[in-house]
């Protein structure tokens, strides 16, 4: 059967991806359609569809994705100071239903 999740397409590689960072657990894409100069997202490998539906034992691997966020900042140029974006459900206007983080960075932000 086909999945329907693009981002489990790409992590299963039926869709051509470039990753800047990948993992057992953790892929790490550019966004297509970047929001700021630097725009990547964090994917965990396993499909989850929202930070609502996080487990408990899923908190080893919420923690890798911020230590995946720290290391993007280290590696990439100018990207000391950076945002994190989530957004959790629907409302919050999230589009592919697979958690992940937006790393973004390279521009001043205004506060929430
Ligand atoms: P969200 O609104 O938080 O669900 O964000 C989904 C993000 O995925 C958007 O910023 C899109 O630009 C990005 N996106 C969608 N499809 C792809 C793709 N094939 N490769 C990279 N980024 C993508
Ligand atoms: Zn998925």
């Amino acid at each position: 059967m086909a999945v329907e999740c693009i981002f489990c397409r790409i992590i299963n590689k039926e869709i051509p991806s470039n990753p800047f960072k990948e993992t057992d657990e953790i892929i790490v894409i550019k966004d297509i359609n970047p929001k700021a100069p630097i725009h990547y997202l964090i994917i965990p490998k396993k499909h989850i569809q929202d930070i609502q539906s996080f487990e408990s034992h899923d908190s080893d691997l919420a923690g890798k994705l911020l230590l995946a966020a720290r290391d993007l900042s280290q590696t990439l140029p100018g990207s000391s100071d950076f945002k994190l974006v989530v957004n959790s459900g629907k409302q919050a206007g999230q589009c592919v239903f697979h958690v992940h983080l937006h790393f973004l960075a390279g521009k001043k932000f205004s506060e929430i």
